[in-house]
This record gives structure tokens, sequence and C-alpha cells, in this order.
């Protein structure tokens, strides 16, 4: 971590070259919108960023501010890191103003109609950060850089998976994932040299008869991301409008596969370890009722393939396995 930088050590930082580690620009890319100072060093997070960072998260903002990288935000940043758009616009409405409308909307109509001093004692202290312009270019170069690495792995995925190269696919992911500066799924070890599970899912799913193209693709590719299938279906062009039935088709069925997928290796998973469990739950959680029926405890003779067959839940079921150990047992009884 560099106590100071100079004017080069910037113009270098601009430029990719390693005098900001990847997780301080992505860091520093966090504060481009104004964001608490406390979402970096509570308790818990400041944890996991120090192991990351090497130094604790307090020392390294309190760095940034320093050099110039961040610094407070006005107002209209406090205001919008305090408070949540029913909020502003209860504000508004106290001032006679319009209370309709975007944050950034109501935001500036505060600030343009009510005295600062005002809006100050209403949002108190507000610990926050932004960018600075040159925070700003930092964060934005991180982000950009790493939204393209992002779209070149997903492509190499999706041409893995498109050849049926299944191994190859989790290769690529892990590849990409071991390289993040702010991994996925703490704690997973994205440099392990097994990646039997994911490519038992990508087996079974493309082992599924009459499936589609476009869902075996987008399902494979959720599977692998740890995303919906619905990011990896052709994206609607032109303005927002309501997706079509046969859209809403495709997207449920893609997570269907997926589903199915997942839940035939977890219930794998359950039954080589019939040592030590007692069985499986079903947790049934929001779905239909016929779901909420069939949710309890099974043994391992009885317990049925999910999804439920007489779901009636629009959106596909939403019931998962859990393992039945002694502890979960006596906690249900
Ligand atoms: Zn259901």
């Amino acid at each position: 971590m560099p106590t100071s930088l100079s004017p080069e050590c910037l113009h270098h930082c601009l430029h990719g070259e390693p005098h900001l580690t990847d997780i301080e620009r992505f860091l520093i890319s966090l504060f481009l919108k104004p964001r608490l100072r406390n979402s970096i060093v509570a308790p818990g997070w400041s944890d996991h960023w120090a192991s990351l960072l090497g130094t604790a998260p307090d020392e390294v903002l309190t760095n940034f501010q320093r050099i110039g990288l961040l610094r407070h935000p006005d107002i209209s940043g406090q205001l919008s890191v305090k408070f949540r758009v029913p909020e502003l616009a209860d504000l508004c409405r106290s001032y006679d103003l319009h209370p309709r409308g975007k944050k950034d909307e109501l935001v500036s109509r505060l600030v343009d109609k009510v005295e600062t001093s005002l809006l100050q004692r209403h949002i108190g202290t507000v610990d926050a950060l932004e960018c600075t312009e040159l925070g700003r270019e930092i964060g934005e170069s991180f982000r950009s850089e790493a939204n393209s690495k992002r779209a070149t792995a997903e492509r190499a995925v999706l041409d893995a998976l498109t050849n049926r190269n299944l191994l190859d696919a989790c290769k690529i992911m892990f590849e990409y994932e071991a390289k993040q500066p702010w991994p996925r799924a703490i704690g997973a070890d994205w440099t392990r040299p097994d990646k039997s599970r994911e490519l038992a899912l990508l087996r079974e799913l493309f082992s599924q008869p009459s499936v589609s193209e476009l869902e075996l693709l987008a399902a494979g590719q959720a599977l692998l991301w740890g995303k919906e299938p619905a990011e990896f279906l052709p994206k609607r062009s032109g303005p927002r409008r309501s997706k079509t039935a046969e859209e809403r088709a495709v997207e449920i069925e893609a997570r269907k596969q997926a589903t199915i997928a997942s839940q035939r290796i977890t219930l794998r998973g359950y039954l080589s370890n019939q040592d030590i469990l007692l069985g499986v739950s079903i947790l049934a959680g929001s779905c239909c009722e016929h779901c909420k029926s069939l949710s309890g405890n099974y043994t391992f003779d009885e317990v049925p393939q999910l999804p439920h067959e007489g779901c009636t839940n629009p959106k596909g079921c939403r019931c998962c396995y859990a393992p039945l150990t002694s502890l979960s047992f006596k906690h249900l009884t």
C-alpha cells in the first residue's frame, strides 16, 4: 500500500500500472457513488477487507482521502446516502415541494429550494465518502476493465458450452473467479483443481432430453456463474417493455432445467453421505400450497425428486433440499 502518491504515480495508476493493487482500485470504484464509510469498515466486513487489502480498511480509506482520491460528499451526496426515496419524499412534503420523482430529482429539488443549513440539520452527521475527479478516473477505468474481462470470460464459457467442452467451461470460470479482487462466494476456493461438482452439474444438465439449445446454454451459464438464467438469454432491445409470454416461458424453462440439475446433484451428494445424515428435508419456503403440504423430513428411501410435479407456482417450483442431521432433527422435535 503506497503511503503517498506523487503525480507520476497517479499517472501510472490511471494507465493500469500497478501502483494501486486491483483490490485497491476495486475499493475506489465502490465510491463512484457516495457511500457510507461504515459499509466497508463495519465489524464483519472490515476483517474480510483487511485480509484482501493487507491493512485495516479504515487506514486505506483515510489514506485515499489524504492523497485526494476520496472526499466527503457535498450536501446532495449526503442526502442521497442518508435517506431512502420515501424519506426524501416526506422531506419534500414538509417543505411544500413536489414529492414525486426519482431519487436524484428529489435530492436536487431539496438542494435547490431549501437552505443548506436546514438540510444539514435533517442529515445530522453522516460519515460518507465519494470519489474525487481523480478517484473517479481510477474507479471508472477499473470498472470498464473489469466489465470487459467479464465479457471475455462469459463469451469463452459460452463457446465451450456450445461445443460441449464442459470441463473447459468450468476451468474458464474458475480461472476468472480466481483472479477477482473480491472473489464470489466468500470462502470459496477458486484455485482448487477439483471441479467435479461443477462438472457433474453441467453433465446432468446437458443430459436432459428434449430441451432447446437456447434454454440449455442459459441454464448452463447460470449454474456456472451462480446467476439467474434470464441474465444469459438474449437481451431485449429498444425501450423497456414487458416480456412477451414466449420470453417468459423460455426463462421459466431455463430456470427449471438449471434447478433440476442442481437438485439432482445436491440429492446425490446427500445420498452418498447416508452414514452421517439421517435423511433429507424439503423446504418449500413461499412456494405453492401443494409444495407446502409436501415440505418436511424424509428418509432416503422416500425422498421425492424435485421439482414437485404438481407445483402450481407460475414461476416454477422453489422447493429445495436440505440435509437432515441429528442436530436439525433434534431441533424439529
Ligand atoms: Zn410449488
